[in-house]
C-alpha cells in the first residue's frame, strides 16, 4: 500500500475544517508555513500545563523539568537534522534569525574589505538583505551565481565566483519560489576546493520535506524554521560547527549567555548559550522537537513520492492550460509551483481561488532579485506537502481554469 494521506490528514485537525459558506479548505501554501499535527500542539500545551518555568536558573522541580525539556529538545532537533558530534543546535526564532545570526557574528570576525560573500539567485530576502547589511560595515561584497532557464543553479558559474577572495558562501537547499533542490554535495565540493569560504545553508524550504540533513553533505551552518517544519511559529535552529561557532562573537547580550560580568567587562560562554540571551522560547522548542519526532513516524519515502505525484499531476495539468507558465522546472524539485498567467494579476487569480476555499500565496515570495532574473513582478505559488491529495490538486486545477475563464 502507498502513503496512507487520509490517515495522516487526520493527525490535522485544521485540514478538516469548514470554511465560510461551508466550503472545505484545500490548503496549498505550506511553503509559507505548514499546519500543526495534534501531538505538537498537545505538547505545547501539555509544556504549560505541567512543566512552565524558566530554565537554567533555579533548583526547583518545575525549572529542572523545564530545563530538562528544553535541552531534550535541543538533543532531539540535532538528531533529527544528522548533527554530527563536532557540531551545536543554537535555538533563535526561526531561519531568518539563524542567517542573520551567522551573518552578523561569522561575517563580524572573519569578512574584511575586498572579500566576497557568494549567494545565489534564486535566494530568498532571509539570504541576502543579513549579508547585505555585514558587507556594508566590513567592505566585503555581495556576489550571486546564476540560475539556468529550467530553474536549476548554473554550477559553472557558481564555480567561476569561488575563489581565494570568497569567505562565505551561502545557499538555499530548496528555493521556496522555483522549488529548486540545490546538489548540496556538489556545491560543498567546489566550495572546498576552490575557496577558502565556510558554507551555511538555508534549509527552510528543504527541512519539511526530509532533506536536510548534515550526515548528508558537507556544510558549516544550516538554519531552519520549526512553523515550516510543521512545528510552531517564532522557534528554530542554527545548526553550526561548535569549533566556529564558540569563535564567534555573540550579537545579543543578556541573562543566560555570560560567563561572569563586571563592571570592568563581560566574558562569555561557549555555544549554545553566547547565542542564547535571555529567555527563550520554551514551549516553542518542545513543539519543534515534537514535530521532529512526528516527521520521524512518519514513512518519509512514502511521503517524498506522495509530494512527487502532486508535482507531477499539478505540473502536467497546468501545463495544458493556454498562457500559464510555470516557473522553475528542474529536475528533482519539490512539490513548489511558482506560475502566472498571461494578462491576469495573480492577486486576481488568488482572491477567486480562495472564493472557492484554495489558499495560495501570490507576490514577489520574499525574493524580488529572483523575480527580476524571471522578468516578472510577482507569480502565484501553490505549495503542496505530504497531507495534500490528488483530490486537492484536481480542484485547485478546475478552480483555477474557472478563474481564468472569468478573468479572460
Ligand atoms: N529562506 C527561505 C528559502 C524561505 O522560504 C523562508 C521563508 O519563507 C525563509 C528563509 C525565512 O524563514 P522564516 O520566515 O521562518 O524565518
Amino acid at each position: 500500500m502507498g502513503f496512507d494521506v487520509e490517515k495522516v490528514r487526520k493527525d490535522f485537525p485544521i485540514l478538516s475544517k469548514t470554511l465560510e459558506g461551508g466550503k472545505k479548505l484545500v490548503y496549498l501554501d505550506s511553503s509559507a508555513t505548514a499546519q500543526k499535527p495534534q501531538c505538537v500542539i498537545d505538547a505545547i500545551v501539555d509544556f504549560y500545563r505541567d512543566k512552565n518555568s524558566n530554565i537554567h536558573r533555579s533548583a526547583h522541580a518545575l525549572s529542572m523539568a523545564a530545563t530538562q525539556a528544553y535541552e531534550d529538545a535541543r538533543k532531539t532537533l540535532c538528531g533529527f537534522f544528522g548533527a554530527p558530534k563536532d557540531f551545536t543546535g543554537v535555538f533563535t526564532r526561526g531561519t531568518t534569525e539563524s542567517l542573520n545570526l551567522v551573518a552578523a557574528c561569522y561575517g563580524a570576525a572573519n569578512l574584511k574589505e575586498g572579500d566576497e560573500i557568494l549567494l545565489t539567485q534564486m535566494e530568498h530576502h532571509a539570504n541576502i538583505v543579513p549579508w547585505q547589511m555585514i558587507a556594508l560595515r566590513t567592505g566585503a561584497r555581495v556576489r550571486a551565481a546564476n540560475i539556468l532557464p529550467d530553474g536549476s543553479l548554473d554550477l559553472d558559474d557558481f564555480k567561476s565566483k569561488l575563489s581565494a577572495r570568497t569567505k562565505i558562501v551561502s545557499v538555499a537547499q530548496a528555493s521556496n519560489v522555483l522549488g529548486t533542490v540545490n546538489p548540496l554535495g556538489e556545491i560543498s565540493a567546489l566550495v572546498r576546493k576552490y575557496s577558502p569560504a565556510a558554507l551555511s545553508m538555508d534549509a527552510a524550504q528543504s527541512a519539511p520535506h526530509y532533506l536536510a540533513n548534515l550526515g548528508d553533505f558537507d556544510c558549516d551552518f544550516i538554519s531552519v524554521s520549526g512553523h515550516k517544519c510543521y512545528g510552531p511559529t517564532g522557534i528554530g535552529m542554527l545548526i553550526g560547527r561548535t569549533e566556529l561557532l564558540d569563535a564567534m562573537p555573540p550579537y545579543q547580550g543578556g541573562g543566560d549567555m555570560i560567563d561572569s560580568v563586571s563592571w570592568e567587562g563581560t566574558t562569555f560562554r561557549p555555544s549554545p548559550e553566547r547565542f542564547e540571551a535571555g529567555t527563550p522560547n520554551i514551549a516553542g522548542a518542545v513543539g519543534f522537537a515534537r514535530a521532529a519526532q512526528y516527521m520521524e513516524s512518519l514513512d518519509k519515502n512514502g511521503a517524498r513520492a506522495h509530494e512527487e505525484e502532486l508535482l507531477e499531476f499539478t505540473t502536467a495539468e497546468l501545463s495544458k492550460i493556454d498562457g500559464v507558465k510555470i516557473f522553475g522546472r528542474a529536475k528533482g524539485k519539490l512539490a513548489i509551483i511558482s506560475f502566472a498567467a498571461e494578462g491576469v494579476h495573480p492577486h486576481d487569480i488568488s482572491s477567486l481561488l480562495n472564493a472557492g476555499g484554495i489558499g495560495i500565496r501570490t507576490g514577489h515570495h520574499c525574493a524580488e532579485p529572483l523575480m527580476k532574473t524571471l522578468g516578472v513582478p510577482s507569480t502565484c505559488r501553490a505549495s503542496f506537502t505530504f497531507y495534500n491529495t490528488l483530490e486537492e490538486a484536481a480542484y485547485f486545477v478546475e478552480r483555477l481554469k474557472h478563474a481564468l475563464s472569468i478573468l479572460r
